[in-house]
This record gives C-alpha cells, sequence and structure tokens, in this order.
C-alpha cells in the first residue's frame, strides 16, 4: 500500500510502498479516505529537536483521519465492513490506576498513532477496537478528519463552564480558531482572541463573532476595557499557542479566580511570575489529548447540533500533493489541509 513514511532521522518525508498491516486479536484496519495534516506532522516533516527525540523511523506518519472499516481482529465485535469511523490517537494500556478507573485520557503509558507506532497517512492503519470511533450519518467527512485537533479544543474548551463568560483565547492556530467555535456554541458571552500573524486572525473572524487581536499593533487590555466595558478581565483563558509571551499576557488579563486551560507546547522551559498567580488565586489547568470518550461524545454532539468549523479548512488536496500541503502548513498562511486518498 502506499504511505508517507519519516524514512529516516532528518528532514524530509517519502511516499512508498509498505505492507498492508494485519490486523491483532483486538484490532481494527481501517481504509483510509481522508487525512488531515496536523502541527505535529509538519515537526516530523522539518525534524526538529522534539521530532528527534521521539521519532524512530523508519515510520508511516498521521493520526487525523475519516475512512471506513475494513477488517477487524477475531476478538472483535460490533463493526461491519465499510462503516465510517474515525480514531482516538492516543492508545492507551489498560491496566495502569487511571485506565483501570476508566479515566484512560490519564493513562501514563500512552502511545500515539503516527508518533510512535505507524500511523494512518496510509491506505490503511491498524488500531486497537476501543480505539474507534463510528461516526454517525449526516456528518461532513472533511470536519471527521479534523475529529482529533477540534477534539482538543472541545477538551480545552469545555474544562470550564462558559455560559456568560469573557473568554481569551491566545493562539488563532486552526485549534485556536475552533475553540472559538466551541466557546460560542457553548454560551460565552465576549470572546477575545490574539495572535501576531494577520492572515491566522482574518481566519479567526470565519469562525464566530469575536474581537481577533493582533497583540504585535494593539493593546490587549484597552480592547477589552474601553472596546468591549469589560471592567476586570477575563474569566477564562485557553492558551493555544505555545508562546510564553502569550501566556504571560494572559495571566495579566485574567479577573482574580480566573480560569485558565493550557494546551500550547512550548518549545523549551517557559517562565511566568508565580506570584501573579498566587495573588490572582487563579486555576490552571493542563490539557494533553482529548477525553476517552467523553471529548468525542461531545464533539459529536456539537457538530450534528449545527456548529460549524468548516471555515478553518482552507485546503483540500489529492494525496499525491502531500508535499505542498506540508509546505502551506508551514508557511502558516493556512488552517486545516486535508488529503484525499479516494
Ligand atoms: P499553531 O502553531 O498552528 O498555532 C499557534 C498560533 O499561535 C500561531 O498562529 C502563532 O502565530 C500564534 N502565536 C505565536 N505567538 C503568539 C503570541 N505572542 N500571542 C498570540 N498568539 C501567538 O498550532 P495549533 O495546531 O493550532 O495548536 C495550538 C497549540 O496546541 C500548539 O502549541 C500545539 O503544539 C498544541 N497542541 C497541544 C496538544 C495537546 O494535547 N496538549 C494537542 C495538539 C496541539
Ligand atoms: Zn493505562
Amino acid at each position: 500500500m502506499r504511505a508517507i513514511v519519516k524514512p529516516a532521522a532528518g528532514p524530509g518525508l517519502v511516499m512508498r510502498d509498505v505492507p498492508v498491516p494485519r490486523p491483532g486479536l483486538n484490532d481494527v484496519i481501517i481504509k483510509i479516505r481522508k487525512t488531515a495534516i496536523c502541527g505535529t506532522d509538519v515537526h516530523i516533516n522539518k525534524w526538529d529537536a522534539w521530532a528527534a527525540r521521539t521519532i524512530k523511523p523508519p515510520l508511516v506518519i498521521g493520526h487525523e483521519y475519516v475512512g471506513t472499516v475494513e477488517e477487524c481482529g477475531d476478538g472483535v465485535t460490533g463493526f461491519t465492513k465499510g462503516q465510517l469511523v474515525t480514531g482516538e490517537g492516543h492508545i492507551v494500556c489498560g491496566h495502569c490506576r487511571n485506565c483501570l478507573a476508566g479515566r484512560r485520557h490519564l493513562c501514563p503509558n500512552t502511545v500515539g498513532v503516527g508518533v510512535n507506532r505507524d500511523g494512518a497517512f496510509a491506505e490503511y492503519v491498524s488500531i486497537p477496537a476501543t480505539n474507534v470511533w463510528k461516526v454517525p450519518a449526516g456528518l461532513n467527512t472533511d470536519v471527521v478528519a479534523c475529529f482529533d485537533p477540534l477534539g482538543n479544543a472541545v477538551h480545552t474548551t469545555l474544562s470550564f463552564d462558559m455560559v456568560g463568560e469573557d473568554v481569551l483565547i491566545t493562539g488563532a492556530g486552526p485549534i485556536g480558531c475552533m475553540a472559538i467555535a466551541v466557546a460560542q456554541h457553548a454560551g460565552a458571552r465576549h470572546i477575545v482572541i490574539t495572535d501576531v500573524n494577520d492572515s491566522r486572525l482574518e481566519l479567526a473572524k470565519k469562525l464566530g463573532p469575536i474581537r481577533a487581536v493582533n497583540v504585535a499593533k494593539e493593546n490587549l487590555s484597552d480592547v477589552w476595557h474601553n472596546e468591549l466595558g469589560m471592567t476586570e478581565g477575563f474569566d477564562i483563558g485557553l492558551e493555544m499557542s505555545g508562546n510564553s509571551g502569550a501566556l504571560n499576557q494572559m495571566i495579566d488579563n485574567m479577573v482574580m479566580g480566573g480560569r485558565i486551560a493550557l494546551l500550547g507546547v512550548h518549545p523549551g522551559e517557559a517562565t511566568v511570575d508565580w506570584n501573579k498567580i498566587v495573588f490572582k488565586m487563579l486555576h490552571l489547568k493542563g490539557i494533553y489529548g482529548r477525553e476517552m470518550f467523553e471529548t468525542w461524545y461531545k464533539m459529536t454532539a456539537l457538530v450534528l447540533g449545527g456548529m460549524d468549523i468548516t471555515p478553518v479548512i482552507t485546503h483540500r488536496l489529492p494525496i499525491a500533493e502531500f508535499q505542498q500541503g506540508f509546505d502551506l502548513m508551514g508557511s502558516g498562511r493556512s488552517g486545516k489541509i486535508v488529503l484525499s486518498w479516494d
């Protein structure tokens, strides 16, 4: 089968033939229809310090996808061939304390599809049946291909009660943009999103009625205080940039007792003034992945209920043009890019 492979340590990806995976006893083989490019895939392509530390080539990459059930291991029940599915990319051990308690997203032995084991940028991927998410009828398959990062946005945004709250999102990347739609749907009052990239802020405006602020050009506190009439700052912060300047700016613009969910991954150590967190009595919550499978239920219900994230999908390409997709994604001038395998 054709697959997008990191062939050896170093920059670049190739499309090449690899064996079709065989299902283990409890696995499902999914025939891939569409995949989406994640920032993680861009890091693996470029071969930055994180990729060099983490990836063991040769590896089939990719973890955002939609496809159909092709074949099941002998121990698997409840699926039919041709059924539309996607999958949770974090594969957990099943026997640690958190897994046994049903808190699978907190498993310390998590293995990532397309990161620590072969992924979904291929004609077929194999995952445990317990990681398969059945897609109900009526969903747009481009959107389902983006369920993994949408799940990041949903998990982060629904960490706190949103109704009537003033929300600051730092970072208008694809996930920050999707968080706008989630926050609006969940009942937020004012939503302000920041970035330093105007094309990303333009994209953000298509996701909902928000105030987009380029913090390299505008003063954030002037916006909420003078323009939006907020008196004390943001109730909820969703950190989605992985930039320490953005995190510090968020801390400075929160209300006393405000709640912050942290999704952005920092390239190195990030410094904050901890006394501001102490004296403002802020709550901080780290986010990794999606809750298994509460996030998936909520995300599916939100999309079926009319939450529209399609504006974040800016490019659709055939898989043969994957290199162009990676170049676009790396340029910061795109939203989500969906690659078709049909
Ligand atoms: P992205 O890199 O496309 O977006 C980040 C955005 O932050 C960019 O548009 C960038 O211009 C902006 N930014 C840079 N400096 C800024 C500043 N000072 N203020 C405001 N914005 C600034 O990333 P993405 O794919 O949307 O993902 C968002 C973040 O979440 C990334 O850090 C990613 O690594 C991380 N992530 C975490 C998880 C997890 O499970 N914790 C999962 C997926 C992604
Ligand atoms: Zn576990």
